[in-house]
């Protein structure tokens, strides 16, 4: 009876339902089965990120690398630092012993590698640990890479600038600014301000101000140098184009302390 193939018992280990035959020669074969339910311990020491049973050789790293064609700036094996020569020796046998799998409890705490158990093994299996950590490890990459190449690319929506204003000081400041009104993707617009540092004896209030800076509307604390404000939807810009940063005293009067710091008119 031919024994199942070194793929075929990784694929079965990983979850992976195989064919009828293939589980009949399992449930049939106690070599196999045997083998297989150390695959399986292997597999789950890793996904249970148990103790690092051995560093995978440099040449799976080489493999992801060309498998996935990635740049020659992440050619050298990640993993080089934290290859002992323990795990070395380890790569050149058959693989991972049962003992250091996450079943044995206190004893398999720490990266120790314990002495191999090749008597039990046929010389060609073995590769599963290295094997699944790739698997993981090219996971990780891709996850990483197209979060990282999403954001590199500027997919996530730019809001769209309807309006800007620089911000002038007015007397008894010398700190300048700017505000832009954006459009989100939603729809909604935010009020974006900048300014220097100021001097200021409470706080610091962003307004909206009509022309005549007789009607204003208050948007809300600016705490920094830096602050983003909703508008209300139905607010007319156009009615109040003025932008305004005042010094706020703490005095419980919430009405415009008329000490504006900087001053300007949006332009779209
Ligand atoms: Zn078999």
């Amino acid at each position: 009876m031919a024994h199942l193939s070194e793929e075929t018992l990784t694929l079965l280990a990983l979850g992976e339902a195989g064919d009828p035959r293939s589980q009949e020669h399992v449930a049939a074969c106690p070599d196999c089965a045997a083998e297989l339910a150390s695959l399986q311990r292997v597999v789950r020491a890793g996904r249970a990120e148990a103790p690092v049973l051995t560093a995978p050789g440099p040449g799976v790293w080489a493999a992801i690398h060309a498998e996935l064609g990635l740049s020659d700036a992440v050619a050298a094996d990640p993993l080089a630092g934290v290859r002992g020569d323990a795990a070395d020796a380890a790569q050149d046998a058959t693989g991972p012993a049962d003992s250091t799998t996450a079943g044995d409890g206190a004893g398999s705490g720490g990266a120790t590698v314990v002495e191999l158990d090749a008597r039990r093994r046929r010389p060609r299996r073995g590769v599963p640990y290295p094997l699944a950590a790739a698997a993981a490890a090219a996971a990780l990459l891709v996850g990483g890479v197209s979060v990282w190449g999403a954001q590199r690319l500027g997919l996530e929506p730019e809001p769209t600038v309807l309006a800007t204003a620089e911000l002038e000081p007015l007397a008894g400041y010398t700190a300048r600014g700017s505000a832009e009104v954006d459009e989100r993707p939603d729809g909604s617009r935010q009020l974006v301000v900048r300014t220097d540092p100021a001097d200021v004896d409470g706080f610091k209030e962003v307004w909206l101000l009509a022309p005549d800076a007789q009607r204003m509307v208050s948007l809300g604390v600016m705490a920094g140098e830096e602050g983003v404000f909703v508008l209300p939807e139905n607010l007319d810009v156009g009615e109040f184009p003025v932008v305004d940063v005042s010094n706020e005293p703490i005095d419980g009067d919430p009405t415009h302390s008329g000490d504006s710091i900087v001053r300007g008119v949006l332009e779209v």
